[in-house]
């Protein structure tokens, strides 16, 4: 049978090694940390550097295709991997996401809306920026950004020197701050023969910039509901991607604007487990393996819910509910904001 290599042991690594395995796949992880939550569902794995380039290339030998699990791969270890493997989703959609200047400048050119952005790097061009496209902005990190880390609200001229100094000499860009009503993404998948399924879009609740709970149905109206749909098939074909991509939007009076997107299975995808037959793992699984897309339509009202930290504590109160599902990522040590696992279930289930 094929061999899918990994980039990245974490919980998506996870999940998506369990996948694979169940479609009789065997998955080859490469991470760099110890123990990582991948480690007892893959069937091979390599702990090393991106540097060691020793062992990118055994490890690019013993698969037949190479995937990811987060978007921060150093691009020399990615042209070493390329030379013996195709590596899904392609490059350039890793190129894009991995920089939101990038990012949001490729968007715009697709005639998507995002927030109004400029790139600042002091706090001269900061101040500038922030009359031009203020009141209210959000200065990031370019690269390297997750769970609202490398981030800095600001709505005054005074705040700039200070916001600056928190990006730590970062390249950073300021978005302008959108009024949003609500968050939705879409989790949508893109074959190696060009067919594309959208899983239908959830709606998320973030708490201390980390996602808390993810709702399906979202309260999007059908046209919105359908926007959804057709801005993230375009991104996928623009890319000409393979595999699932995660599309964060805002919806605003003015219709929809995206926030970012991750080349990989997606934290807000995480209810297909309990809403669809084949769920955003499997359907990453087909995609880099070549195969047909399955079937994603949602047949069931979902809430995930997020364990971070010491919620883990009280998965146990979950465990026996009716129509839920309780997923742990085996982490021995529960800090603060870190990930422990995940709990899907039925709406209806009440
Ligand atoms: P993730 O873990 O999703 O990758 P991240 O660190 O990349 O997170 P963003 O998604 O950019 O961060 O921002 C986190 C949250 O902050 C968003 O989900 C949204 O709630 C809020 N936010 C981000 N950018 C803006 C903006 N321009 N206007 C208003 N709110 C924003
Ligand atoms: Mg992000
Ligand atoms: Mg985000």
């Amino acid at each position: 049978g094929s061999t899918i290599g990994i980039l990245g042991g974490g919980q998506l690594g996870r999940m998506l090694s369990a996948a694979a395995s169940r479609l009789g796949l065997r998955c080859h992880i490469y991470e760099p940390g110890a123990n990582p939550p991948a480690a007892d569902v893959a069937h091979a794995l390599t702990t090393a550097s991106y540097d060691d380039h020793e062992a990118l290339a055994a490890f690019a030998a013993s698969v037949d295709v190479v995937t990811y699990e987060f978007e921060n791969i150093p691009a020399p270890a990615l042209d070493l991997l390329a030379d013996s493997a195709p590596i899904r989703p392609g490059r350039r959609a890793l190129e894009v996401s991995q920089d939101r200047l990038t990012e949001k400048t490729f968007l715009c050119d697709l005639g998507l809306r995002t927030a109004p952005f400029v790139a600042c790097d002091d706090a001269g061009a900061l101040r500038d920026a922030l009359a031009q496209i203020g009141p209210r902005g959000i200065l990031k990190t370019r690269r390297f950004g997750y769970d609202g880390k490398g981030q800095v609200r600001l709505d005054a001229p005074d705040q700039c020197e200070d916001a600056i100094a928190q990006m730590a000499g970062a390249p950073a860009i300021l978005e302008g701050f959108v009024d949003f009503s609500a968050e939705v993404s879409v989790i949508g998948a893109r074959s190696a023969s060009g067919d594309i399924a959208c899983f239908d879009p959830g709606e998320n609740e973030h708490r201390d910039g980390i996602l808390h709970r993810t709702l399906v149905p979202s309260r999007l109206s059908p046209s919105l509901r359908s926007d959804a749909v057709l801005l993230a098939a375009r991104i996928l074909n623009a890319l000409d991607y393979v595999g699932v991509m995660g599309v964060e939007l805002f919806v605003t009076p003015d219709g929809l604007v995206v926030n970012e997107i991750a080349p990989r299975v997606h934290n807000s995808g995480h209810w297909t487990q309990l809403g669809c037959a084949v769920d955003q793992f499997e359907q990453h699984i087909r995609a880099v393996a070549g195969w047909p897309l399955g079937d994603g339509k949602r047949h069931a009202d979902v809430e995930m819910l997020n364990l971070i930290g010491d919620d883990i504590l009280t998965a146990h109160e979950h465990a026996g509910q009716t129509g839920t599902q309780l997923h742990l990522y085996g982490k021995a040590e529960a800090r603060p904001g870190r990930k422990m696992g995940h709990i899907n279930r039925l709406r209806s289930a009440g």
